[in-house]
């Protein structure tokens, strides 16, 4: 049936052209985004690939296969060098000039073969390099388990066993076995193979946009200066973890720490000197808590922190220990070294976990109480 085989590959063709056009859209606002124009790049190659065999299977088939061959070869290659890009592999160009080297070397021999050699060519190298970009994927699905990266590596699979069945299918057939089941260019599997590397193009829309969108949350709950989280940030995530703990029946202490003098250092040192002790006391917590501590900045040189398991006198001692450690450790400002200290409130509930808001307005009147007393102390808040 030669009208829906070639009605069906002007469509595919269509379809990866305009998604080169998207990818190159994408490309040119997001410059900074990695294997973009490589996609783009792999569309193209697949929309030319497959309207050289339509045009060839309008002709009869086989004379022109060789170049749809290439065609889509080196847009499998391309896929692979993308993900892995994107996923931030250092994949140098080397690579890339070492597989288009091979990929050249075998289609050159492969000129002479004929197009039942030819065709399983290209599913096997197209069968490779799908399995190769498992790789890169599940690598990324370590960082961060999300539905995007799922649904790709299910595509991959998926294209990579199409290829593969249709491979086998192809040096089956020729030799006479298996001539019941459909040939690797029927209706039916070609137009699921094609419909696959559909797949794939939005599969890599959607893993980019999956990755935007975690960029914007991050953004949004992290402070710039320090790292830390910033107030929404904290707010959330200790409300994440206070849940946790009200099921788990666990107490938890709150530190409300704010730098002593803090105006003066800007005042005297200049604003510079001001954000490198607010740098230098985000790393002191960072070196003292533990992972699953929650803390941040909540305010322009407040910093409040939540201790899940820790009962007052424990918490008190943590705090003590980031109140020396600041106090003892000189940080390096555009001025030289400078020296810097804080105060700090503690309120700890051990067995019951109280409302947040209530230790933390607790914890905040222990500071005012080590301010009052004179600075760069740590005060325990009256249960
Ligand atoms: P105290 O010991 O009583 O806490 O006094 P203090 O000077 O630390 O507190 P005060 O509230 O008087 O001053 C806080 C200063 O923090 C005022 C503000 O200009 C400065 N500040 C707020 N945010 C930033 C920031 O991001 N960078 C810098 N360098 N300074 C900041
Ligand atoms: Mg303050
Ligand atoms: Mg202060």
């Amino acid at each position: 049936m030669p009208l829906p085989e070639l009605t069906l590959s002007v469509f595919f063709s269509a379809i990866l052209l305009m998604a080169a056009a998207v990818f190159a859209t994408v490309a040119v606002q997001r410059p900074h985004a990695q294997g973009i124009w490589i996609w783009c790049a792999a569309c193209l190659c697949l929309g030319i690939g497959i309207a050289i065999r339509s045009f060839d299977y309008a002709l009869g088939g086989g004379r022109w296969f060789w170049y749809c061959g290439l065609f889509m070869s080196t847009a499998h290659i391309l896929f692979w060098f993308g993900m892995r890009r994107f996923v931030g592999v250092a994949a140098g160009l080397n690579q890339l000039l070492g597989a288009f080297t091979v990929l050249t070397l075998v289609w050159g021999i492969a000129y002479r073969l004929d197009y039942v050699w030819q065709l399983f060519l290209m599913l096997g190298l197209a069968t490779t390099f799908d399995l190769l970009a498992l790789a890169p994927l599940i690598s990324l699905r370590r960082l961060h388990y999300r539905p995007a990266t799922r649904f790709a590596l299910a595509i991959f699979v998926l294209a990579a066993l199409s290829m593969a069945v249709r491979a086998c299918l192809v040096i089956l057939q020729e030799r006479g076995l298996f001539l019941s089941m459909p040939d690797a260019n029927s209706i039916s599997l070609y137009t699921s193979a094609a419909a696959l590397l559909l797949g794939k193009c939005f599969v890599f829309l959607m893993l980019l946009h999956e990755r935007q969108s975690a960029e914007l949350e991050k953004l949004a709950v992290t402070d710039s200066l320090t790292g830390l989280l910033n107030r929404k940030g904290f707010v959330d995530y200790s409300q994440r973890l206070l849940q946790r703990l009200h099921q788990e029946q666990r107490g938890y202490a709150v530190l409300m720490m704010d730098m002593d003098h803090f105006k003066s250092i800007n005042d005297r040192h200049g604003h510079a000197a001001g954000d490198a002790a607010l740098r230098a006391f985000a790393e002191v917590l960072r070196e003292q808590l533990r992972p699953n501590d929650c803390y941040g900045r909540i305010g322009g040189e407040e910093f409040c922190a939540l201790l899940p398991g820790l009962n007052p006198a424990d918490a008190f001692q943590v705090a003590e220990r980031v109140r020396r450690r600041f106090s003892e450790q000189a940080f390096s400002t555009p001025k030289g070294l400078l020296y810097g200290s804080v105060s700090i409130g503690v309120h700890g509930q051990f067995g019951i976990a109280a409302s947040i808001e209530a230790m933390m307005q607790s914890a905040d009147s222990a500071l005012y109480e080590a301010k009052s007393l004179g600075r760069n102390r740590t005060q325990l808040a009256m249960a």
